[in-house]
């Protein structure tokens, strides 16, 4: 699919926001509030639509995100999905799921945060602070290149941490290709189990860790 022009208008704001980073600005390059206000003079809104691609794994920096960057200067980091293509722009703001959905969601993700694995109303270690699940955007790098996005469960506190977070499938597939065929075994365990077993030796390394200065020389002196 050829790419549309930045300036054609029958896109909206956003679309063309994207066309414009794209074409005018470039991967990795650094624009400022009045180039955009140039390209867009008659929208109000622009900084805003120029934001909302960020629901679709585009990272435009700020200084906020990158303090080397002048109070006026953005840098376009990420180019994420192609939201000028029909159908690809269609859920424009928040996660809007059916409860129906959702309930498919948390039993699918085993009804825990995919990022950090705690469990709904769960507290956060040496915290009083619960945890609340919901569904959550994440944006996937497919062995294609392509950025699509994808839903899944998060806790509140990992969901405000890793908005920037491009999660890369590709590399993950690349990767266990290269594992040996036992350690690929025991990732095949552990993905069926949705959870990480400890080998004996493993425990054994969490008790020695625990143990006083004493107790570990004696584990030394047992082990040589
Ligand atoms: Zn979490």
């Amino acid at each position: 699919m050829t790419m549309p022009s930045w300036a054609d208008p029958k896109f909206g704001t956003m679309k063309r926001a994207a066309l414009w980073l794209v074409q005018e600005v470039g991967v990795g390059e650094l624009f400022t509030k009045s180039q955009l206000r140039e390209a867009f003079p008659n929208t109000s809104q622009i900084d805003r639509r120029m934001r909302d691609l960020r629901d679709f794994g585009w990272r435009i920096d700020t200084n906020r995100e990158d303090p080397t960057l002048g109070t006026h200067e953005q840098r376009f980091v990420t180019q994420g999905v192609a939201v000028w293509e029909p159908g690809k722009a269609t859920k424009k703001t928040g996660v809007t799921v059916t409860a129906a959905e959702r309930h498919t969601l948390m039993t699918q993700d085993g009804h825990k945060c995919r990022s950090c694995g705690i469990g709904p109303g769960e507290q956060y270690a040496g915290t009083y602070v619960a945890s609340q699940l919901d569904v959550a955007r994440r944006s996937v790098r497919m062995p294609s290149g392509e950025i699509s996005v994808q839903l899944v469960i998060e806790c509140n506190r990992c969901r405000i941490g890793g908005r920037d977070l491009v999660a890369d499938l590709d590399d993950v597939l690349a990767r266990i290709g290269r594992l040996p065929i036992y350690e690929r075994k025991m990732l095949a365990a552990w993905v069926d189990q949705d959870a990480r077993s400890f080998s004996e030796t493993e425990e054994l390394w969490a008790a020695y860790r625990t143990l006083p200065a004493d107790s570990r020389d004696k584990v030394r002196d047992a082990l040589a």
